[in-house]
């Protein structure tokens, strides 16, 4: 849990829209966010290198309790990846290599089979 105190300002102009001003803090925490962005970022970073489940047991551990749906939304709010620019577009006639599925199941795994599903 963290207090954060948050100087607060009332506009006396009957006119104005917004009355109340509240200061912010940009680097530390977004408007009506409920976790830090050090955070969020923590639980990123654990959710992309395991799964929901399990980053969600580690983040525990470490004594950011949250639920594994959290941590898939988390993920899936950060930005995909730029592939960069298409050099040549065509089809692959042979089937990549399918990855050894590990034991732990992760939040790619339904791509991976719907991949494979393709290939058979
Ligand atoms: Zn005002």
């Amino acid at each position: 849990m963290l207090k954060l105190w948050v100087r607060k300002w009332i506009c006396r102009e009957a006119s104005c829209a917004q009355r109340i001003f509240a200061e912010r803090f940009p680097e530390v925490v977004q408007r009506y966010a409920r976790m830090t962005d050090r955070l969020v970022k923590a639980l990123q970073a654990i959710g992309v290198t395991t799964n929901g489940a399990d980053a969600a047991r580690i983040a525990l551990f470490f004594g950011m309790p949250t639920t594994s749906k959290t941590i898939i939304r988390r993920v899936l709010q950060l930005p995909l990846p730029s592939e960069g620019e298409v050099a040549k577009v065509g089809i692959q006639e042979t089937p990549p290599p399918l990855r050894r599925r590990s034991r732990s199941s992760s939040i790619v795994d339904p791509y991976l089979s719907y991949l494979a599903s393709r290939w058979n």
